[in-house]
Protein backbone atom coordinates (compact mmCIF):
# COMPACT_ATOMS: atom_id res chain seq x y z
CA UNK A 1 0.00 0.00 0.00
CA UNK A 2 1.30 3.35 -0.61
CA UNK A 3 2.71 5.62 2.39
CA UNK A 4 -0.28 7.13 2.59
CA UNK A 5 -2.56 4.65 3.33
CA UNK A 6 -3.70 4.46 7.24
CA UNK A 7 -6.10 1.29 8.44
CA UNK A 8 -8.02 4.21 10.55
CA UNK A 9 -8.22 7.97 9.57
CA UNK A 10 -10.02 10.07 11.85
CA UNK A 11 -10.74 13.66 10.75
CA UNK A 12 -10.71 15.97 13.39
CA UNK A 13 -8.92 16.77 16.88
CA UNK A 14 -11.08 17.38 19.87
CA UNK A 15 -12.03 15.70 22.77
CA UNK A 16 -13.82 12.92 20.01
CA UNK A 17 -11.01 12.43 17.65
CA UNK A 18 -8.47 12.51 20.10
CA UNK A 19 -10.44 9.64 22.10
CA UNK A 20 -11.18 7.61 18.87
CA UNK A 21 -7.58 7.90 18.29
CA UNK A 22 -6.25 6.90 21.99
CA UNK A 23 -8.65 3.71 21.34
CA UNK A 24 -7.46 2.87 17.94
CA UNK A 25 -3.84 3.12 19.03
CA UNK A 26 -4.20 0.92 21.91
CA UNK A 27 -5.45 -1.70 19.09
CA UNK A 28 -2.51 -1.35 17.40
CA UNK A 29 -3.80 0.34 14.07
CA UNK A 30 -1.35 3.52 14.05
CA UNK A 31 -4.48 5.61 13.43
CA UNK A 32 -4.10 9.24 11.21
CA UNK A 33 -5.51 12.52 13.11
CA UNK A 34 -5.65 14.76 10.26
CA UNK A 35 -6.18 18.17 12.57
CA UNK A 36 -8.20 20.30 10.62
CA UNK A 37 -8.17 24.33 10.99
CA UNK A 38 -8.70 24.42 14.99
CA UNK A 39 -6.82 21.80 16.67
CA UNK A 40 -8.16 20.70 19.43
CA UNK A 41 -11.53 22.11 18.82
CA UNK A 42 -13.71 24.49 20.62
CA UNK A 43 -12.17 23.73 23.83
CA UNK A 44 -9.34 25.56 22.64
CA UNK A 45 -11.53 28.27 22.59
CA UNK A 46 -12.61 28.63 25.97
CA UNK A 47 -10.96 28.91 29.32
CA UNK A 48 -11.35 26.61 32.52
CA UNK A 49 -13.00 23.32 31.81
CA UNK A 50 -14.07 22.49 35.69
CA UNK A 51 -16.84 19.61 35.03
CA UNK A 52 -14.39 16.97 33.02
CA UNK A 53 -13.87 14.42 35.70
CA UNK A 54 -10.54 13.29 36.68
CA UNK A 55 -9.56 16.86 37.15
CA UNK A 56 -10.96 18.45 40.85
CA UNK A 57 -8.99 21.89 39.73
CA UNK A 58 -10.21 22.58 36.81
CA UNK A 59 -7.97 22.65 33.70
CA UNK A 60 -7.77 24.74 31.29
CA UNK A 61 -9.01 23.83 28.00
CA UNK A 62 -6.15 24.02 25.33
CA UNK A 63 -4.30 22.20 28.23
CA UNK A 64 -6.97 19.43 28.16
CA UNK A 65 -6.32 18.92 24.67
CA UNK A 66 -2.65 18.66 24.37
CA UNK A 67 -3.07 15.91 26.96
CA UNK A 68 -5.79 14.03 25.14
CA UNK A 69 -3.02 14.19 21.99
CA UNK A 70 -0.08 13.31 24.16
CA UNK A 71 -1.81 10.19 25.04
CA UNK A 72 -2.45 9.59 21.33
CA UNK A 73 1.20 10.03 20.12
CA UNK A 74 1.90 8.09 23.21
CA UNK A 75 0.35 4.47 21.81
CA UNK A 76 1.54 5.86 18.20
CA UNK A 77 -1.03 8.05 16.75
CA UNK A 78 0.03 9.82 13.61
CA UNK A 79 -0.48 13.89 13.55
CA UNK A 80 -0.66 15.79 10.97
CA UNK A 81 -2.03 19.61 10.80
CA UNK A 82 -4.25 19.32 7.76
CA UNK A 83 -7.43 20.54 6.75
CA UNK A 84 -9.42 18.00 4.73
CA UNK A 85 -11.29 19.49 1.76
CA UNK A 86 -13.09 16.25 0.14
CA UNK A 87 -13.62 13.03 0.63
CA UNK A 88 -14.86 9.99 -1.31
CA UNK A 89 -16.47 7.23 0.67
CA UNK A 90 -18.10 5.18 -2.71
CA UNK A 91 -15.69 2.63 -2.32
CA UNK A 92 -12.83 1.31 -0.42
CA UNK A 93 -9.90 2.66 0.13
CA UNK A 94 -11.83 5.53 1.17
CA UNK A 95 -9.81 8.65 -0.07
CA UNK A 96 -8.80 12.17 1.79
CA UNK A 97 -8.29 15.32 0.47
CA UNK A 98 -6.49 17.83 2.17
CA UNK A 99 -4.66 20.86 1.92
CA UNK A 100 -1.04 19.39 2.11
CA UNK A 101 -1.32 15.26 0.98
CA UNK A 102 -4.26 12.90 -0.35
CA UNK A 103 -4.44 9.96 1.84
CA UNK A 104 -6.26 6.32 1.78
CA UNK A 105 -8.14 4.75 4.72
CA UNK A 106 -9.97 1.11 5.46
CA UNK A 107 -12.13 3.02 7.91
CA UNK A 108 -12.98 6.55 8.55
CA UNK A 109 -13.86 8.45 11.45
CA UNK A 110 -16.01 11.77 11.31
CA UNK A 111 -15.19 13.73 14.30
CA UNK A 112 -15.36 17.72 13.07
CA UNK A 113 -17.22 18.61 15.55
CA UNK A 114 -19.41 21.53 15.56
CA UNK A 115 -18.93 24.99 15.68
CA UNK A 116 -20.69 27.95 17.44
CA UNK A 117 -22.85 30.20 15.29
CA UNK A 118 -21.13 34.11 15.90
CA UNK A 119 -22.73 37.51 15.31
CA UNK A 120 -19.84 38.17 13.35
CA UNK A 121 -18.09 41.39 15.20
CA UNK A 122 -14.56 41.74 15.08
CA UNK A 123 -14.71 42.57 18.63
CA UNK A 124 -16.42 39.47 19.84
CA UNK A 125 -13.34 37.53 18.49
CA UNK A 126 -10.97 39.88 20.60
CA UNK A 127 -13.08 39.61 23.45
CA UNK A 128 -13.86 35.34 23.35
CA UNK A 129 -12.55 33.78 26.40
CA UNK A 130 -12.29 37.49 28.12
CA UNK A 131 -16.11 37.83 29.34
CA UNK A 132 -17.68 36.19 25.79
CA UNK A 133 -18.15 32.71 25.50
CA UNK A 134 -21.18 30.38 23.62
CA UNK A 135 -21.28 28.11 26.49
CA UNK A 136 -22.99 28.48 29.67
CA UNK A 137 -22.05 25.13 31.06
CA UNK A 138 -18.01 26.12 30.30
CA UNK A 139 -18.21 29.24 31.33
CA UNK A 140 -21.38 30.29 33.30
CA UNK A 141 -19.67 29.86 36.56
CA UNK A 142 -16.93 32.68 36.27
CA UNK A 143 -19.86 35.20 36.05
CA UNK A 144 -20.57 34.52 39.69
CA UNK A 145 -22.79 37.49 41.29
CA UNK A 146 -22.28 39.37 37.79
CA UNK A 147 -24.72 40.63 35.02
CA UNK A 148 -24.58 38.87 31.68
CA UNK A 149 -26.44 39.25 28.05
CA UNK A 150 -27.74 36.24 26.51
CA UNK A 151 -28.30 36.82 22.90
CA UNK A 152 -30.72 34.56 20.81
CA UNK A 153 -34.14 33.68 21.13
CA UNK A 154 -34.18 30.11 20.37
CA UNK A 155 -34.09 26.61 22.64
CA UNK A 156 -30.12 26.91 23.26
CA UNK A 157 -30.33 30.78 24.34
CA UNK A 158 -33.48 30.11 27.13
CA UNK A 159 -31.02 27.02 28.46
CA UNK A 160 -28.33 29.06 28.61
CA UNK A 161 -30.01 32.23 30.12
CA UNK A 162 -31.93 29.67 32.91
CA UNK A 163 -28.47 27.95 33.60
CA UNK A 164 -26.62 31.14 34.08
CA UNK A 165 -29.27 32.45 36.47
CA UNK A 166 -27.24 29.71 38.59
CA UNK A 167 -24.49 31.94 39.06
CA UNK A 168 -25.53 35.59 37.81
CA UNK A 169 -27.26 38.21 39.61
CA UNK A 170 -29.25 39.56 36.40
CA UNK A 171 -29.29 37.75 32.98
CA UNK A 172 -30.90 39.67 29.79
CA UNK A 173 -31.57 37.98 26.84
CA UNK A 174 -31.26 40.36 23.39
CA UNK A 175 -33.39 39.04 21.21
CA UNK A 176 -33.70 40.39 17.40
CA UNK A 177 -37.38 39.76 17.31
CA UNK A 178 -40.53 40.39 19.37
CA UNK A 179 -41.00 36.63 20.10
CA UNK A 180 -38.92 33.68 20.54
CA UNK A 181 -38.38 31.11 18.77
CA UNK A 182 -37.60 28.73 21.73
CA UNK A 183 -40.57 25.81 22.68
CA UNK A 184 -43.35 27.00 25.11
CA UNK A 185 -42.10 25.05 27.80
CA UNK A 186 -38.44 26.41 27.95
CA UNK A 187 -39.72 29.86 27.17
CA UNK A 188 -42.61 29.83 30.41
CA UNK A 189 -39.18 28.83 31.99
CA UNK A 190 -37.24 32.14 30.94
CA UNK A 191 -40.41 34.11 31.41
CA UNK A 192 -41.14 32.86 35.21
CA UNK A 193 -37.95 33.24 36.03
CA UNK A 194 -37.16 36.43 38.04
CA UNK A 195 -33.40 36.98 37.66
CA UNK A 196 -34.19 37.30 33.89
CA UNK A 197 -35.14 40.25 31.78
CA UNK A 198 -35.50 40.23 27.94
CA UNK A 199 -35.10 43.17 25.49
CA UNK A 200 -36.89 42.73 22.19
CA UNK A 201 -35.87 43.73 18.55
CA UNK A 202 -32.28 44.14 19.07
CA UNK A 203 -29.05 43.58 17.85
CA UNK A 204 -25.97 44.11 19.65
CA UNK A 205 -23.69 45.63 17.41
CA UNK A 206 -20.53 46.35 19.29
CA UNK A 207 -18.87 44.66 22.18
CA UNK A 208 -17.07 46.85 24.15
CA UNK A 209 -14.21 45.93 26.65
CA UNK A 210 -10.41 44.57 26.46
CA UNK A 211 -8.58 41.71 27.43
CA UNK A 212 -7.70 43.43 30.72
CA UNK A 213 -11.03 44.39 31.81
CA UNK A 214 -13.14 42.12 30.68
CA UNK A 215 -16.50 42.78 28.55
CA UNK A 216 -17.81 46.52 30.27
CA UNK A 217 -20.54 47.06 27.82
CA UNK A 218 -22.23 46.92 24.80
CA UNK A 219 -23.86 48.65 21.84
CA UNK A 220 -27.76 48.18 21.29
CA UNK A 221 -29.74 48.60 18.21
CA UNK A 222 -33.00 48.38 18.30
CA UNK A 223 -34.31 47.42 15.19
CA UNK A 224 -37.68 48.94 14.83
CA UNK A 225 -36.75 52.62 16.07
CA UNK A 226 -33.08 52.49 15.26
CA UNK A 227 -32.22 53.81 17.96
CA UNK A 228 -28.50 53.00 19.53
CA UNK A 229 -27.92 52.89 23.17
CA UNK A 230 -24.89 51.78 25.57
CA UNK A 231 -25.41 49.06 27.83
CA UNK A 232 -22.98 48.04 30.89
CA UNK A 233 -22.86 43.93 30.83
CA UNK A 234 -20.19 42.01 32.15
CA UNK A 235 -20.57 38.96 29.96
CA UNK A 236 -21.96 38.10 26.15
CA UNK A 237 -23.09 34.40 25.61
CA UNK A 238 -23.92 34.06 22.02
CA UNK A 239 -26.50 31.58 21.58
CA UNK A 240 -27.46 32.04 17.96
CA UNK A 241 -27.23 28.19 17.13
CA UNK A 242 -24.51 25.81 16.32
CA UNK A 243 -23.10 24.40 13.00
CA UNK A 244 -21.97 20.67 12.83
CA UNK A 245 -19.05 20.53 10.34
CA UNK A 246 -20.39 18.71 7.70
CA UNK A 247 -20.14 20.14 4.40
CA UNK A 248 -17.96 18.19 2.91
CA UNK A 249 -19.91 15.38 3.33
CA UNK A 250 -23.28 16.44 2.01
CA UNK A 251 -24.07 14.12 -0.73
CA UNK A 252 -21.79 11.81 0.47
CA UNK A 253 -23.03 10.75 4.23
CA UNK A 254 -26.29 10.56 5.23
CA UNK A 255 -26.98 13.72 7.47
CA UNK A 256 -29.80 15.20 9.40
CA UNK A 257 -31.99 18.14 7.87
CA UNK A 258 -30.48 19.87 10.68
CA UNK A 259 -26.84 19.32 9.12
CA UNK A 260 -25.92 16.89 11.88
CA UNK A 261 -24.75 13.23 10.67
CA UNK A 262 -26.40 10.28 11.19
CA UNK A 263 -25.74 7.49 12.76
CA UNK A 264 -27.14 3.62 13.83
CA UNK A 265 -28.71 4.06 17.03
CA UNK A 266 -26.04 2.83 19.32
CA UNK A 267 -23.22 2.59 17.61
CA UNK A 268 -21.04 5.21 15.65
CA UNK A 269 -21.50 3.63 12.31
CA UNK A 270 -22.82 5.83 9.55
CA UNK A 271 -24.86 4.98 7.00
CA UNK A 272 -21.46 3.89 4.87
CA UNK A 273 -20.50 0.59 5.97
CA UNK A 274 -16.40 1.45 7.21
CA UNK A 275 -17.47 5.61 8.08
CA UNK A 276 -17.74 6.38 11.54
CA UNK A 277 -19.10 9.41 13.21
CA UNK A 278 -18.30 10.99 16.51
CA UNK A 279 -18.87 13.66 18.82
CA UNK A 280 -20.45 17.05 18.10
CA UNK A 281 -20.76 16.32 14.63
CA UNK A 282 -23.61 13.62 15.60
CA UNK A 283 -24.63 15.37 18.73
CA UNK A 284 -26.92 18.71 18.73
CA UNK A 285 -27.82 17.73 22.76
CA UNK A 286 -25.04 17.63 24.88
CA UNK A 287 -22.53 18.50 23.16
CA UNK A 288 -19.87 18.11 26.27
CA UNK A 289 -16.48 17.12 25.90
CA UNK A 290 -17.16 14.18 28.06
CA UNK A 291 -20.25 12.74 26.00
CA UNK A 292 -17.75 13.66 22.41
CA UNK A 293 -15.12 11.42 24.31
CA UNK A 294 -17.69 8.94 24.99
CA UNK A 295 -18.53 8.44 21.65
CA UNK A 296 -15.27 8.76 20.28
CA UNK A 297 -14.26 5.81 22.09
CA UNK A 298 -17.45 3.85 20.18
CA UNK A 299 -16.16 4.96 16.83
CA UNK A 300 -12.79 3.71 17.11
CA UNK A 301 -14.02 0.42 18.95
CA UNK A 302 -16.42 0.09 15.76
CA UNK A 303 -13.84 0.59 13.29
CA UNK A 304 -11.68 -2.29 14.90
CA UNK A 305 -14.14 -4.54 14.84
CA UNK A 306 -15.20 -3.74 11.36
CA UNK A 307 -11.62 -4.08 10.68
CA UNK A 308 -11.06 -7.81 12.37
CA UNK A 309 -14.17 -8.87 10.03
CA UNK A 310 -12.43 -7.27 6.96
CA UNK A 311 -9.52 -9.30 7.48
CA UNK A 312 -11.38 -12.21 8.10
CA UNK A 313 -13.18 -12.58 5.24
CA UNK A 314 -10.42 -11.80 3.13
CA UNK A 315 -8.21 -14.29 4.72
CA UNK A 316 -11.39 -16.98 4.63
CA UNK A 317 -11.59 -15.94 0.04
P1 LIG B 1 -32.26 28.01 16.71
O1 LIG B 1 -33.50 27.32 17.11
O2 LIG B 1 -31.87 28.08 15.29
O3 LIG B 1 -32.37 29.50 17.28
C1 LIG B 1 -31.39 30.44 17.01
C2 LIG B 1 -31.84 31.78 17.59
O4 LIG B 1 -30.82 32.73 17.38
C3 LIG B 1 -33.11 32.32 16.93
O5 LIG B 1 -33.92 32.94 17.89
C4 LIG B 1 -32.56 33.32 15.94
O6 LIG B 1 -33.41 34.43 15.73
C5 LIG B 1 -31.32 33.82 16.62
N1 LIG B 1 -30.30 34.21 15.65
C6 LIG B 1 -29.83 33.47 14.62
N2 LIG B 1 -28.86 34.15 13.97
C7 LIG B 1 -28.74 35.32 14.62
C8 LIG B 1 -27.92 36.46 14.44
N3 LIG B 1 -27.01 36.51 13.46
N4 LIG B 1 -28.06 37.50 15.28
C9 LIG B 1 -28.97 37.47 16.28
N5 LIG B 1 -29.78 36.43 16.51
C10 LIG B 1 -29.66 35.37 15.69
O7 LIG B 1 -30.95 27.42 17.46
P2 LIG B 1 -30.84 26.78 18.92
O8 LIG B 1 -31.53 27.60 19.91
O9 LIG B 1 -29.38 26.51 19.10
O10 LIG B 1 -31.57 25.39 18.76
C11 LIG B 1 -31.13 24.44 17.79
C12 LIG B 1 -31.95 23.17 17.90
O11 LIG B 1 -31.60 22.48 19.10
C13 LIG B 1 -33.45 23.44 17.97
O12 LIG B 1 -34.12 22.42 17.29
C14 LIG B 1 -33.75 23.39 19.43
O13 LIG B 1 -35.09 23.03 19.72
C15 LIG B 1 -32.77 22.31 19.90
N6 LIG B 1 -32.42 22.52 21.30
C16 LIG B 1 -33.20 21.91 22.23
C17 LIG B 1 -32.94 22.08 23.57
C18 LIG B 1 -33.81 21.42 24.58
O14 LIG B 1 -34.84 20.91 24.22
N7 LIG B 1 -33.41 21.39 25.84
C19 LIG B 1 -31.88 22.91 23.98
C20 LIG B 1 -31.11 23.52 23.01
C21 LIG B 1 -31.41 23.33 21.68
P3 LIG B 1 -34.81 34.26 14.93
O15 LIG B 1 -35.72 33.59 15.91
O16 LIG B 1 -35.18 35.65 14.61
O17 LIG B 1 -34.50 33.43 13.73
Amino acid sequence: MAENHHKVVIIGSGPAGWTAAIYAARANLAPLVLQGTQPGGQLTITTDVENFPGFPEGIMGPELMEKFQAQAERFGTQVIYDTVTEVDVSKRPFKVVADDGTYTADTLIVATGASAKWIGLESEQKLLGHGVSSCATCDGAFFRNKEVLVVGGGDTAMEEANFLTRFCSKVVVVHRRDSLRASKIMQERAFANPKIEFIWDTAVEEIIGSKETGVTSVTLKNLKTDEVKSFPTQGVFVAIGHQPNTSIFEGKLDLHANGYMKVKPGTAGTNVEGVFACGDVIDHHYRQAITAAGTGCMAAMDAEKYLEALEMSVASV
